[in-house]
Order: structure tokens, then C-alpha cells, then sequence
């Protein structure tokens, strides 16, 4: 990204680029957007703004199981800064979280459980698989491993990596907003 740097040290954008070019481009919020919210005019349709509430608020439930937990911790640090995103609160009660990021390899015995978790979040909902055991038992190609989450739960992104570091779940965050945000509501879920 073009920046210019002061005599006093202080980073600007470069010329030509706009007082917001430091922030996240998101595709739904345009120029026209910004300018009307500017002016105090705003016009949009129920469905948006549900949606809107929705992708700004994701909170994840906790589904630590293995070594891709240390990264999804990792990520919830101030270096960070899940909050950009509206998804730093972690949950331990699955009535309060939205999403469920499933991170590390699934066990048959904690297939059960992880199901019961999901089926206790309130809709909608919706789940991240975070590494390459979560999503296809990875190296662990063994009957005590489940071979791939969605086996268990209807999964909407998915993470490559083993482990995937922290800027691969923020970026999945990124694109389930993105989805949320083209949602309909009268679409329904399986
Ligand atoms: S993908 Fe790698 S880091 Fe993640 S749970 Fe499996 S072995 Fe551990």
C-alpha cells in the first residue's frame, strides 16, 4: 500500500488515495455508501441490515481439540485484533455464540458431544473448520479420528494448513461475512 511518511515520522496514505484507504475494502460498502452515511441519509432494505447485525457480530463458540487451537488462541490476541471484525468475544455457552470454529482433528468420541454443542447454538449459526484434520482427519487417516467434520456438522468455510496461522482465520471470517452478507432471509439452512 502507497504511504508517505512526515518529517515528524507520522505514516499518511499516499497522495490520490482516500482518507479510509487504511480500511478493510469491504465489496458491499461503496463509495455511494459512504458518502450517504456522510450526509446522514441512509436507505437500505430490512434484509441488508439483518444482515448487517449478523455478519458484525460473529461471535465463535469454543471448539478447541488440538495443536490448531494454539493458533486460533493466537489469533484472539492483541497482535490480532479480532475485534476489527466484530468476532473477539469467545463464547463457552453455545446460546451466545454464532459461529463454531472447529479447530483441530475430531475424535469419534467427541463427534457426539461437538454435534450437541451445534445443535444448542441458536439460528442462524454456522461453522468454520480451522486445518487440515479438522476438515479431512489430516495425517490422522485412523478409525479414532472422524475424517473430515462435515460428517458431523454442516460446515461453511474451510481452513487449508496444518496448522493454518492466524491470518487464514481471520480471512475465513472475512469471507463468511461476505456470505452472510448475500444471505436471503427466507433461505433456510441444512
Ligand atoms: S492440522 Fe496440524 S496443527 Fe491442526 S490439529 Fe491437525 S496436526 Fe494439529
Amino acid at each position: 500500500m502507497g504511504v508517505a511518511r512526515t518529517a515528524s515520522g507520522i505514516v499518511l496514505p499516499a497522495a490520490g488515495m482516500g482518507a479510509d484507504a487504511g480500511a478493510l475494502p469491504l465489496p458491499w460498502a461503496g463509495e455511494a455508501e459512504r458518502a450517504a452515511v456522510q450526509s446522514g441519509i441512509v436507505t437500505t432494505t430490512l434484509e441488508k441490515l439483518v444482515n448487517w447485525g449478523r455478519y458484525s457480530s460473529l461471535w465463535p463458540a469454543l471448539f478447541g481439540l488440538a495443536c490448531c487451537a494454539i493458533e486460533m488462541m493466537g489469533t484472539g490476541a492483541a497482535r490480532y485484533d479480532m475485534s476489527r471484525f466484530g468476532c473477539e468475544v469467545f463464547r463457552a455457552s453455545p446460546r451466545q455464540a454464532d459461529v463454531m470454529i472447529v479447530a483441530g482433528r475430531v475424535s469419534q468420541k467427541m463427534g457426539p458431544v461437538l454435534r450437541q454443542i451445534y445443535d444448542q447454538m441458536a439460528e442462524p449459526k454456522w461453522v468454520i473448520s480451522m486445518g487440515a484434520c479438522a476438515s479431512s482427519g489430516g495425517m490422522f487417516n485412523n478409525y479414532a479420528i472422524i475424517q473430515g467434520v462435515d460428517k458431523v456438522v454442516p460446515v461453511d468455510v474451510y481452513i487449508p494448513g496444518c496448522p493454518p496461522r492466524p491470518e487464514s482465520l481471520l480471512d475465513a471470517v472475512v469471507k463468511l461475512q461476505q456470505r452472510i452478507a448475500g444471505d436471503h432471509l427466507s433461505s433456510k439452512r441444512g
